[in-house]
């Protein structure tokens, strides 16, 4: 069998779901939108469900993934409802939902509903992508009250550079959203993962982590104690030598300085380990330090064996996870880790327990 899989490990994820809320205090939602970054939405909701005060998701066709896995903890729709008919479903599941923009507001006001929905009424407080503004916050906050639907409203807002510890964009858009929520009864919630590990000024009533759950720390100096959840890994399918001037692979980016022992690896893009890598990103093959040499092709990828003789075929091989940062990577590929690890397809995923 190929023996690219992704090894997610769901005592890690636990770990880090206690270190965000023992940081934060108060209470945490657990980001497990995308199919939680990744790793599965429901094994991840499932490992967390005993412990977590509730799940956020993007949307309700996410949210509704949960509920058919019998995940009844409260669940958040990140993005609110898209349409009417959403809103119906989303209160006869008992979703909680954003309100960020007057259509939605228009929608719950017009819509008779089963019984009440709670809201989190979403403040821009700079990041200008979503959210009501400043003066228009407290009119919004009226009209769910007097809608007659709504049971309990949070106040919320989220971060454009909370993983920038030096700016102070972070505290100017907390000062923006207190001002816009002054007087307004109720649980506030600002915080993401960098939020909760960066900004001891922005703790409310809940937390919001995303990527810290998954171990990848978003903050520049990192050392938070996060564990990897997942490890990409896979191994040595063939091994040749090429000599010195010869060309290895697609485009003939990497060509041999010395005898080369090359190690074939099953794992490629379509996989979704990022094709952008240039020569001498790092793996670890069976614990020890190599690297990519040649441009990674869809099913495959060519690593460094020269210094690592007792590797060979069959060799462990591992992309990312707890030898390997998946930061690191990232910053090879010129993204996040966020992306990296949304994009990981077509390996076998394991869940383990340990
Ligand atoms: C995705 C998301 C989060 C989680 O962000 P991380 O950076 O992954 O912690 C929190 N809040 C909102 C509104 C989000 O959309």
């Amino acid at each position: 069998m190929r023996p690219a899989r992704a090894l997610i490990d769901l005592s890690a994820l636990r770990h880090n779901y206690h270190l965000a809320r023992e940081r934060h205090g108060g209470r945490a939602l657990a980001v497990v939108k995308a199919n939680a970054y990744g790793h599965g939405a429901l094994r991840c909701a499932r490992a967390l469900h005993d412990e977590a005060d509730g799940f956020a998701v993007a949307f309700l066709a996410e949210a509704l993934e949960l509920r058919a896995g019998g995940i009844d903890a409260p669940i958040l729709l990140l993005e609110g409802v898209f349409d009417v008919a959403e809103l119906a479903e989303a209160a006869r599941h008992r979703l909680w939902m954003v309100v960020h923009h007057e259509e939605q507001l228009r929608m719950l006001e017009r819509t008779p509903l089963a019984g009440p929905v709670d809201v989190w009424l979403k403040v821009n407080s700079g990041m200008n992508r979503a959210g009501f503004v400043g003066d228009a916050v407290g009119p919004a906050w009226q009209r769910l009250q007097a809608s007659g639907k709504v049971g309990r409203i949070v106040l919320m807002t989220h971060f454009a550079r909370a993983d920038e510890p030096e700016r102070e964009t972070t505290l100017e858009q907390l000062q923006r959203f207190e001002a816009a929520t002054a007087g307004l009864p109720g649980e506030r919630s600002v915080a993401n993962s960098a939020a909760i590990l960066g900004w001891p000024q922005a703790r409310r009533d809940w937390a919001r982590p995303g990527i810290l759950l998954y171990g990848a720390d978003p903050m520049p100096a990192e050392g938070n104690g996060l564990r990897a959840v997942m490890t990409l890994e896979s191994a040595v399918m063939a091994v040749r030598e090429i000599a010195p001037g010869e060309p290895l692979g697609y485009g003939g980016r990497f060509v041999a300085e010395r005898p080369t022992r090359v190690g074939l690896v099953a794992m490629g893009y379509a996989d979704g380990y990022p094709r952008t890598v240039p020569d001498g990103t790092p793996v670890a093959v069976e614990g020890r330090a190599s690297r990519i040499i040649g441009r990674v092709s869809m099913d495959m990828l060519t690593i460094d064996l020269t210094e690592l003789p007792d590797a060979g075929l069959g060799s462990r091989v591992e992309l990312w996870g707890d030898q390997v940062p998946v930061n690191r990577i990232a910053q090879a590929a010129g993204t996040i880790a966020y992306e990296l690890l949304c994009n990981v397809k077509r390996v076998g995923v394991e869940y383990v327990r340990r």
